[in-house]
């Protein structure tokens, strides 16, 4: 498991050295609109705790941090609008994924009609 980088860019976030667009926040989480919007809403969610990735995060918070996380990025998808015409989720994790920030997030993504989950030219 690759160790968590205090320097990463959420973490300059939670630290408040660098300015966000915050849309929710609580004990456990906090939520900001994407420096570079790929939807009509595109909403960052990130634990306040130090978790690399997903399967960093699975492994290793606690119930009340995981139900928080989870319940937030309910509640942010509805708080939205986004419930009703539906949204993704994405959780970047790794280098196969081209995950750029080593702090577990899940990106929001919606507001409009996504199209296909994955464009590539690479066959499955
Ligand atoms: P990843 O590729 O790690 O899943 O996604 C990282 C996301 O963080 C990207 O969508 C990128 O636009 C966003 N991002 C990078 N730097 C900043 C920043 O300083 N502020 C905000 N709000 N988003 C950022």
């Amino acid at each position: 498991m690759v160790s968590y980088d205090d320097n990463n860019i959420f973490a300059k976030i939670l630290r408040g050295d660098i300015p966000n667009d915050t849309v929710f926040e609580d004990d456990h989480v906090l939520a900001f609109r994407d420096i570079s919007a790929q939807a009509p809403v595109h909403i960052l969610v990130i634990p306040k705790g130090k978790y690399v990735s997903v399967s960093d995060f699975g492994a290793a918070a606690g119930a009340e941090e995981v139900t928080a996380f989870w319940r937030a990025v309910s509640n942010i998808a509805e708080d939205q609008g986004l419930s009703e015409g539906g949204f993704r989720i994405i959780a970047n994790s790794g280098l196969n994924s081209g995950q750029e920030v080593p702090h577990f997030h899940v990106h929001i993504l919606g507001g409009r009609a996504l199209g296909p989950m994955l464009r590539s030219s690479e066959a499955a």
